[in-house]
């Protein structure tokens, strides 16, 4: 099984919910930038040039590469230092950072240990779907809008409250889909299809469907 997992797919088609089933089952590093990002915005030790480019995510823009790169790499370092896989989730956005996130692992020679799993989904039920999904406020858990919790209030993990996502009102979704949906998946999965590295699984299936196909893939 390969080291480096790099999740690919439009906003809401499960790379995160995925992401942390698979890092689990396998022992895996997970890698969220979104929630690296975050959890730089809530912290009190913030420089002036990573505030200034936080403000990006606000509007459902990319933020700069270089706050990627010293986020993701630093963690990667940890994990893969010790001998661990990862999953990348939504790391890449876009084609340089594919290219730079290559030359690391290229650096690390670990080029022979990626592979890229697109989780497939129209912008239609991309954007469906995250209109309504919620996160518990406590643990960050994603709550998906799928029948089983549309009445629940707390999180069945740890009970907390149940919010929609800051950067998921309707506007900024709309910009979202535009910025980081299918059109802007069309390079990277290019990208990784001509270096032979591209597997793609339906995003439309159960969320068991989902990791049972991932697992089959990757195994
Ligand atoms: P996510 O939780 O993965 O949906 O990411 C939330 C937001 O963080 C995105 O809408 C972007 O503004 C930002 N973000 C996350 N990952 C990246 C990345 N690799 N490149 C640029 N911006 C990112």
């Amino acid at each position: 099984m390969k080291k480096i997992l790099i999740f690919l797919g439009p906003p809401g088609s499960g790379k995160g919910t995925q992401a942390k089933k698979i890092s689990a089952k396998y022992n895996y590093g997970h890698i969220s930038t979104g929630d690296l990002l975050r959890k730089l915005q809530a912290s009190n030790d913030i420089e002036e040039d990573e505030a200034k480019a936080l403000e990006e995510m606000k509007g459902g823009r990319l933020v700069p590469d270089w706050l990627i790169y010293r986020l993701a790499f630093k963690e990667a370092e940890n994990y893969l230092n010790s001998g661990r896989g990862i999953v990348l989730d939504g790391a890449i956005r876009n084609v340089p950072q594919a290219g730079m996130f290559q030359e690391y692992f290229i650096g690390k020679n670990l080029a022979k240990e990626v592979l890229a799993l697109e989780i497939a989904l129209t912008d239609e039920e991309s954007f469906n779907r995250l209109t309504k999904r919620r996160v518990c406020e406590e643990c960050g858990e994603i709550i998906p809008w799928l029948p089983q919790f549309y009445n629940i209030k707390n999180c069945p993990k740890c009970g907390g409250e149940l919010v929609n996502r800051a950067d998921d009102s309707e506007a900024v979704i709309r910009k979202r889909i535009v910025e980081q949906g299918n059109e802007t998946l069309d390079p990277i999965r290019n990208y990784y299809q001509d270096l032979g590295l591209l597997k793609i699984v339906d995003g439309m299936k159960s969320i068991e469907e989902v990791e049972k196909e991932i697992s089959e893939q990757i195994e």
